[in-house]
């Protein structure tokens, strides 16, 4: 397996004169604002099973179980968010793609990653509603000032796009500097799992309430984790007036059998413990716990 490029100028050359695929690296036909070749965009994976109706997360529970409708977290600690849909996993070539996106800077990737992008924002057609303020989940400034740009406002901006032609009745309206996240969660290293539940917790703020006053709005991210910043942020959202808070990401992260790099690599991008919003006497039997985390939530 080819490794993606890794500096920011063999990104842009790379963007500008492509020539083989970021990901596997097999000639390009063509110029093309993605260096990404067909077949790789057919490998992304899409999920099968029973996934929780809130949040989307596999279950573990046997189809037609009493409990079958909603994973354990949720029904213990319910988000506030109404429903939470993704793409695909976040493994594999998606993996590789979001961090070429994110990392690489490859931003010709966006265009192609934010058409799926709509089709998971789609899966809510019909039953989310009519109207909507779509809100980028946005970075704490300093990492906006290292990464130069936000990886969710143009998946964002892209899918809304692609949404535009496939549903124009579907009045969704982009709204990035609504949402403002007061501290960067991602260096959480050396606290204790309350404290951590704490620094997501209040991480986010609503910049004009007014504007979200009684709309619905749909939160977009590029990856969703422990799902720890998608409550946050969901939460400010609901305490500054929304009427209710939906969210769509490209790729999520299963809790189900992550490995250790997973975990390291998930509490980088998120900063969260596995624990947060779970009930206190839980805590540290999840915050241990590994393959078992699941069972515990
Ligand atoms: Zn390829
Ligand atoms: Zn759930």
């Amino acid at each position: 397996m080819v490794r993606v490029l890794r500096s920011p100028l063999d990104a842009v050359v790379c963007t500008l004169f492509p020539s083989s695929c970021i990901l596997c690296g097999s000639h390009l036909p063509q110029l093309s604002s993605a260096p990404i070749c067909e077949i790789c965009w057919t490998e992304f994976t899409v999920p099968d099973g029973p996934v929780c109706a809130r949040c989307g997360d596999a279950l573990k529970e046997p189809a037609g179980s009493l409990f079958s409708e909603l994973c354990r977290r949720c029904r213990v600690v319910p988000p506030d968010f109404a429903r939470a849909v993704a793409y695909g996993p976040y493994q594999g070539r998606m993996r590789e793609a979001i961090h070429a996106l994110k990392y690489d800077r490859v931003r010709g990737a966006a265009r192609k990653l934010g058409s799926l992008m709509a089709l998971a924002i789609a899966q809510m057609a019909g039953e989310a509603p009519a109207e909507m303020l779509v809100i980028p989940v946005p970075l704490h400034r300093a990492k906006y000032a290292q990464r130069g740009f936000n990886q969710a406002r143009s998946l964002a901006a892209e899918a809304l796009k692609s949404l535009r032609k496939t549903h124009p009745a579907w009045r969704l309206q982009l709204a990035s500097k609504t949402l403002m996240r007061l501290r960067a969660t991602d260096s959480q290293a050396g606290l204790t799992p309350r404290q951590r539940r704490l620094n997501v917790r209040g991480a986010f703020t609503v910049t004009d309430p007014a504007a979200v006053a009684m709309r619905h709005v749909l939160l977009v991210d590029d990856i969703l984790t422990t799902g720890a910043t998608a409550r946050a942020a969901a939460r400010a959202l609901m305490q500054a007036g929304a009427a209710s808070v939906r969210v769509a990401t490209l790729a999520r992260a299963s809790r189900i059998g992550w490995s250790k790099n997973d975990r390291e690599e998930i509490s980088a991008i998120e900063g969260a413990g596995f624990e947060e919003d779970a009930p206190r006497r839980d805590s540290r039997r999840i915050y241990a716990g590994s393959s078992r985390a699941e069972t515990t939530f």
